[in-house]
């Protein structure tokens, strides 16, 4: 297969060699016209912020930085960050053409690389409110948050269709079914609002594409699927995406039935750009061209194939020098043709003007104030509380009432920001602890709680009952980002989890159980011992959202994106496969304000 790929002769779609009178076609056609051969590839260079001097981006004609999952940590106040995107563009600019540089972020759930941003629910937890134009206010309020601190693109929203729950990366779905995703596509119209009017950040339709259909929901595996289930499944989102305008999409470090969509000409090319009509960039994923040939490093073979199967910006962080003389080899060689060259520049160069860029190269300070705003906040507030999952209730034992009540609250994700908000927080991976400001669920519960009522709080549930009227133990997973979960192989609570809980129960106090988690976990033998099942997701920093609901505040409305699975080795479970679950997809229960 690999033979076959490395040998594509490099035929292109033309974004627009055709100027007429667009304005824009005018002006990337007078671009491209007097640019030399190493400014073209420079363009289609992305290397990472902290593996590159101001002085390399002005010599090599730098296109793009990131910082990505795997950077070094960036900058952590908003000023700071503001400050490193200007240094790094007014290099950029010091070059003849002065083709401003367009810098990448992952705010997925958020502007969630800046310490002090708002955190956003993961995606898993927007699907289950099943309410688009939330999404997209999200999107706006992101943007915001964002283009005060400067980079005005973002690698989000992924559009994957979580076809297996082992997949470290399900809480990044919408949902299972690809209408969840597709209509949660609005944060693409959200992030970028008018293009290159205020606050407006490219977003990236990703992964590229049947990244959560592989088999065994092994992470960066092969989706072993029909043309036509690939198609059905995995690829409507990325038409929506289309639509709305989307200005890149990231291609996937998965195969469809064994070939890496990094060397995927006839995904990339004639679906994608042809069959859809995608007018934006194709960028890869991070050293994804690395894995083309399965041995790690790329060689020039893998950019020839990357390059003519029709990805145009290559997110190179460490080895973009090599990555640029490759390039440069292999065009002058003739084996990718110059007609590809200037494809891939035409598209990074529409979207840098249509996106504002050469207008306004620099951060948008007015935007700085944004970050974290009291009104981020509580919209962030209000997500969290429409994302929770009503999945039991017995004897009504919620909501809580918040008068004259006595309240025990335990577990190691009650009072942890780090852990309440999930990976892809302040560092890839996430962390526990005070990582960032915002409001915990033990402290949404304290500020939710009313006159008369006390909260007492252990970690691991010592001290508890049956002088408490209820215990709430929120436990779940720890944060992870991408592979496999916390725990590698396991989809069930942990034994600091089953203790806390065992201390709970065996007290004789009804017991409301707040599951963290990017996805669902493997608990049907526990469920009969708790009173109630809340499943929070990952809800990030507005931990009030989450006591919204517990006290009846906002009435519980989630419904579940993803199908329950009653034990782990029914994954992979999805509706309509006649498995039977724990609880179905769509499931989700109420009760009346209080
Ligand atoms: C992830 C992408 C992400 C990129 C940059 C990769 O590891 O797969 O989703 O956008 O890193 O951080």
């Amino acid at each position: 297969a690999l033979s076959s790929v490395l040998a594509f002769s490099g035929t292109t779609v033309a974004a627009g060699a055709d100027t007429g009178r667009d304005p824009v076609k005018r002006r990337v056609e007078a671009l491209l016209r007097g640019m030399t051969l190493d400014e073209k590839i420079g363009q289609m260079t992305q290397a990472e912020r902290a593996n590159i001097t101001n002085e390399e981006v002005t010599r090599y004609r730098i296109g793009s930085i990131l910082s990505g999952g795997g950077s070094t940590p960036t900058p952590n106040t908003p000023q700071a960050w503001a400050d490193m995107y200007d240094g790094f563009q007014r290099a950029a600019l010091a070059t003849p053409k002065r083709i401003p540089l367009v810098y990448g972020v992952d705010a997925v759930h958020g502007h969630n690389n800046v310490v002090g941003a708002t955190i956003f629910p993961h995606n898993i937890g927007l699907g289950a409110t099943r309410d688009p134009r939330l999404v997209r206010r999200i999107g706006r309020a992101t943007a915001e948050e964002v283009v005060g601190t400067g980079p005005t693109w973002s690698f989000a929203p992924c559009l994957c269709v979580a076809r297996n729950d082992r997949w470290g990366r399900t809480y990044e779905s919408f949902g299972e079914i690809p209408e969840l995703p597709t209509r949660m596509s609005t944060v693409i119209t959200g992030l970028q609002g008018r293009p290159g009017g205020p606050a407006s950040v490219m977003a990236t339709a990703k992964h590229y594409v049947g990244d959560g259909g592989t088999t065994g929901g092994k992470d960066q595996g092969d989706t072993q699927v029909s043309e036509a289930e690939l198609r059905r499944i995995h690829l409507p989102p990325y038409r929506e995406a289309v639509r709305r305008g989307v200005g890149s999409v990231m291609a996937s470090f998965s195969s469809w039935n064994g070939l890496k969509l990094h060397a995927h000409k006839y995904l990339i090319t004639d679906v994608l750009k042809r069959e859809l009509r995608f007018d934006g960039f194709v960028v890869s994923d991070w050293n994804g061209i690395d894995q083309i040939d399965g041995q790690p490093g790329f060689t020039a073979e893998e950019v020839r194939a990357a390059v003519n199967a029709g990805i145009d910006m290559f997110m190179v962080p460490q080895e973009w020098r090599r990555f640029i003389e490759t390039l440069r080899a292999e065009v002058q060689a003739g084996r990718v043709p110059m007609a590809r060259i200037d494809d891939a520049n035409r598209r990074i160069l529409t979207k840098k003007i249509q996106f504002g860029l050469f207008e306004r190269p620099f951060a948008d300070r007015r935007y700085l104030g944004t970050v974290g705003s009291a009104e981020h906040r509580a919209l962030a507030r209000e997500a969290v509380a429409r994302s929770q999952v009503l999945l039991k209730n017995d004897r009504n034992v919620l909501p809580l009432d918040r008068r004259n009540n006595k309240i025990f609250v335990a577990g190691k994700s009650a009072d942890d920001i780090g852990i309440q908000s999930g990976g892809w927080t302040i560092t890839w991976q996430g962390s526990p602890g005070n990582i960032t400001p915002g409001t915990t669920i033990l402290q949404g519960i304290r500020q939710t709680a009313g006159r008369g009522t006390t909260v007492t709080y252990s970690k691991d549930g010592t001290g508890v009952d049956r002088s408490y009227k209820a215990a709430v133990a929120v436990v779940g997973e720890l944060p992870y980002a991408e592979f496999e979960g916390d725990r590698p192989g396991s989809m069930g609570l942990d034994a600091t989890d089953l203790a806390t809980l065992e201390r709970l129960r065996a007290s004789g106090v009804p017991v409301v159980v707040v599951l963290v988690s990017g996805r669902p976990l493997d608990i049907a033998a526990e469920l009969p011992k708790w009173n109630a099942l809340v499943a929070s997701w990952l809800p990030g920093t507005e931990g009030r959202g989450v006591a919204d609901v517990l006290f009846g505040v906002t009435r519980p409305t989630g419904k579940l994106p993803v199908t329950w699975m009653r034990s782990a080795d029914q994954q992979p479970i999805n509706v309509g496969d006649g498995k039977k679950p724990l609880f179905p997809f769509g499931y989700g229960l109420t009760y009346r304000r209080r």
